[in-house]
């Protein structure tokens, strides 16, 4: 079994589905993960902005303005007049779904059903145009095995048990369609996997089904070597290892959700990363082997908080540590960067929702400060074959941007420099002049 999953562009216009239903029409057992259709999820933010705010006037003409998108597609996609009726009925029944948010109380529970309706719609039709093609196919809900915990973690046991149950509702079939980002949460409530989530969706359903691999498709060749929506002359990766592929999504390569390598990893599920507009390129393969030898890529991460925390007491403190990362626990609020010395520690944190009580606690251990609108970059690559020349070039590199904090030898792929955002375009430039070795294969 593999798990195919395609993004939003490409599953964007009635055309791209067309291509995705070619590159997916053969005999091989897979399970397909679609996004919502580009620019949907986007809208619905919008559109549950609106409804916050009572804006129901605009709410309802954003929501024709989709519905209006929504039903060229379905002009463009089907031939058969059959067809268009059934999916129109479909849209009929979801932005009559949406346009009743406009008569309710609207909280974070209808936020997340509002959310959940792109990946319900582009599966759905999906589904539809297989059938008139006659292709084999079944949608599995994936809101009947898809679910998160009460810390918001994927309940991975009940995803494999309920998974299991409904591929063996249907033996015989070798081709199932899923929603991707959405799931229930520990409150049986629809919920979403973050932004992004659709990576995480495959990875969790490949792991629980035991694939033989996971493929990423996208608008891209696969990860490169550097941010292409900010450096000129990028690259892409051939291979990578599971944790320098973890390590890039989590720190801002966004063609991977940052938590989607982890449940691959622990089956050890080979990822491709494969770009839809050019079925035929290599694009990335991360699996458990590292090739080692050298610096691979770059990436940043934006939204960082830098709290420094500052004491006389923790010279020789032992526990002072534990205090101050229980603070965090508490607050479920992770720590990405640590850096210490014998007078203070800093560490960084990219979810700012409980910033004020957690600064507010640390003041009991001494002086806090806090500084906003931090950049991590992460240089990741074989650190241990390269050690004596690969941390020169990068302050080298770097030698006319401030660093606040640098972390290195936390693991042995991992390189991260904490730098003011203002900094990030600079930085990144220069470590792509600086660090990487091109041959004539990336010229
Ligand atoms: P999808 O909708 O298919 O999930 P995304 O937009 O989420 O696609 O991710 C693909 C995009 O990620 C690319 O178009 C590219 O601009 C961006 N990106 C950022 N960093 C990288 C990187 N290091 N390698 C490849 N793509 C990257
Ligand atoms: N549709 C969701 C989003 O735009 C999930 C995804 O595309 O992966 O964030
Ligand atoms: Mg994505």
């Amino acid at each position: 079994m593999k798990i195919l999953k395609f993004g939003g562009t490409s599953v964007g216009s009635a055309e791209r589905m067309r291509e995705v239903a070619n590159l997916i029409h053969n005999d091989e057992p897979k399970i397909v993960v679609l996004s919502a259709m580009s620019g949907t999820t986007n809208a619905l933010v919008q559109i549950a902005e609106k409804l916050y705010l009572n804006l129901n006037e605009e709410a309802n003409a954003q929501i024709d303005a989709l519905h209006d998108t929504y039903k060229q597609v379905v002009a463009q996609l089907y031939t058969s007049e059959n067809k268009q009726k059934q999916a129109n009925e479909l849209l009929n029944h979801h932005f009559e779904y949406l346009r009743a948010f406009t008569q309710d109380l609207f909280t974070v529970h209808e936020e997340r059903a509002v959310l959940a309706q792109g990946e319900l719609l582009s599966t759905a039709l999906f589904q539809f145009f297989l059938e008139e093609q006659s292709i084999n196919s079944v949608l599995l809900p994936a809101l009947n095995f898809m679910k998160i915990d009460e810390n918001e973690e994927p309940d991975v046991t009940y995803i494999e048990k309920n998974l299991a149950a409904e591929l063996e509702k249907y033996t015989g079939t070798n081709l199932f369609i899923t929603q991707g980002y959405i799931c229930h949460n520990a409150f049986g409530d629809i919920d979403n996997l973050k932004r992004g989530g659709s990576d995480y969706s495959a990875s969790l359903i490949g792991a629980a089904a035991n694939a033989s691999e996971i493929q990423i498709w996208t608008d891209i060749d696969g990860m490169h070597n550097n941010d292409p929506r900010i450096v000129k002359n990028t690259y892409p990766i051939a291979q990578l290892s599971f944790d320098e592929a973890a390590e890039l999504a989590y720190f801002g390569a966004k063609i991977l959700h940052p938590s989607s390598v982890l449940p691959a990893k622990q089956k050890n599920v080979p990822v491709r990363l494969l770009n839809t507009m050019q079925p035929e390129a290599k694009g990335t393969l991360i699996s458990a082997e590292s090739q080692g030898g050298s610096i691979k890529a770059v990436a940043a991460k934006d939204g960082i908080t830098a709290i420094k925390i500052k004491s006389g007491r923790m010279l020789l403190a032992y526990g002072f540590l534990r205090s101050v990362f229980e603070v965090f626990e508490r607050y479920k609020t992770p720590i990405d960067m640590i850096t210490t010395s014998e007078v203070a520690v800093s560490l960084t944190i990219d979810n700012p929702k409980n910033l004020e009580a957690i600064v507010s606690e640390l003041k009991t251990f001494g002086q806090v400060e806090v500084d906003h609108n931090q950049t991590i970059i992460c240089v990741v690559g074989d650190f241990m074959a390269e050690r004596t020349g690969a941390s020169l070039k990068i302050f080298d590199a770097l030698k006319d941007i401030p660093l606040r904090m640098i972390s290195y030898g936390g693991s042995e792929n991992n390189m991260s420099m904490l730098i003011n955002a203002s900094d990030k375009v600079t930085a990144l430039t220069k470590l792509n002049d600086g660090i990487f070795e091109r041959n004539t294969a990336h010229a």
